[in-house]
């Protein structure tokens, strides 16, 4: 399969312009069309020479995703779509409207290798990691299809993004590109189960967007039991990541506590979470876990979440409930895509 040209970064487009004895203003051009103006073919790239639009046309392609599925919350206007990737595979994207703007929830991967034990995205194993044209065409299609404008980029959903390090950094730069979106990365969140290596990785980059971190236990014990990755990167491991990340970064981490039921969401557990971190500047975001058909996770009562919000803010911690979008959309990672292929037989 040809390459997808909305995978290169400026410099990279520069360098293969330079490659095919073209000067450096047509990198810049094509780059404009496709990620200024989003053209969606080589032919319409009007002020290109005419051979130029046909050595392109032979060497590259430009991935467009197809929307196979479109769903809209009916309660706040969420909107998730399933994408079809041009091998056939698809992944899922979820517009959230808030007071100040859209974001766009996209997947990093076709299935996941993670294994978290609540999650539906990671049930088949993975597939692939995306590409980098793939991951921004995610954040074009929503525009495209849903006529809106996007504000905010998060990547939670199909996928860990730090298992595709190097597409999800091209896709950065690619995102806040001056000549493209020019999405400043301050309205980016990236999402982690916890791969340490990775997380000083990305300190390291200083891109300023925000880390997530899923957590979902406050002991390695409990994370064991719902999170596999927690074997290789044990609690300390990670929490030393995360306080270097801060250090270098300047930015606070965020992190992601998925209440279910019996397994995290004891008084006890809330005591201990204010321990792991006690004196550190960062956020819980306390996540009602979504049911997900094929996994045991139950979810707790609204008193059971609120009084466990309660114990944290009372032990001195930055708690919130994220407030729910889409819950009559399974907007949950990985629901629709496993929904559609059990439907088709996939
Ligand atoms: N792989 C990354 C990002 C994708 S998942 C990560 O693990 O962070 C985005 C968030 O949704 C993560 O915090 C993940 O743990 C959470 N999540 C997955 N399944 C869930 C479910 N059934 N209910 C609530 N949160 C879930």
């Amino acid at each position: 399969m040809k390459e997808d040209i909305k995978s290169l970064t400026l410099p990279q487009l520069s360098e293969t312009f330079r490659e095919m004895g073209q000067p450096a203003y047509r990198a810049k051009q094509v780059y404009e069309w496709l990620h200024g103006k989003r053209a969606l073919s080589f032919a319409g790239m009007s002020n290109l020479p005419k051979e130029l639009r046909g050595a392109l046309e032979e060497r590259f392609s430009i991935a467009a995703l197809s929307c196979l599925r479109r769903q809209v919350s009916g309660l706040d206007g969420t909107e998730k779509l399933l994408l079809g990737l041009p091998d056939g595979q698809s992944v899922e994207a979820v517009l959230m409207r808030y007071k100040y703007g859209n974001t766009v929830c996209i997947s990093t991967q076709v299935g996941c290798r993670m294994g978290c034990r609540f999650c539906a995205s990671t049930l088949g194993g993975l597939v692939r990691g995306l590409t980098p044209g793939e991951m921004i065409d995610e954040v074009y299609a929503m525009e495209r299809f849903c006529g809106e404008k996007v504000g905010g980029v998060v990547l939670m959903g199909i996928g860990e993004p730090l298992d595709n390090y190097e597409n999800v950094l091209r896709f950065l730069t690619i995102l806040s590109s001056a000549e493209g979106m020019n999405l400043s990365l301050r309205h980016v969140s990236l999402s982690t189960c916890g791969l340490v290596p990775e997380i000083d990785r990305l300190a390291g980059e200083r891109l300023g967007l925000t880390l997530s971190v899923s957590l979902h236990a406050p002991d390695d014990e409990t994370r064991k039991a719902i999170m596999p990755i927690a074997r290789r990167y044990p609690l300390p491991e990670l929490m030393a990541a995360c306080r270097r990340y801060f250090e270098r970064t300047g930015r606070r981490v965020s992190y992601e506590y998925a209440l279910i039921a019996g397994k995290n969401d004891s008084p006890m557990q809330a005591k201990k979470l204010c321990a792991l971190l006690a004196g550190q500047n960062c956020h819980v975001n306390l996540i009602p876990v979504n049911e997900v058909a094929e996994r045991d996770c139950r979810r707790g009562s609204r008193e059971a979440i609120e009084r466990f919000q309660h114990l944290l803010v009372r032990g001195g911690l930055n708690a919130t409930i994220r407030r729910e979008l889409g819950s009559d959309i399974s907007a949950a990672c990985g629901q629709l895509r496993r929904e559609t292929a059990a439907e088709e037989g996939m």
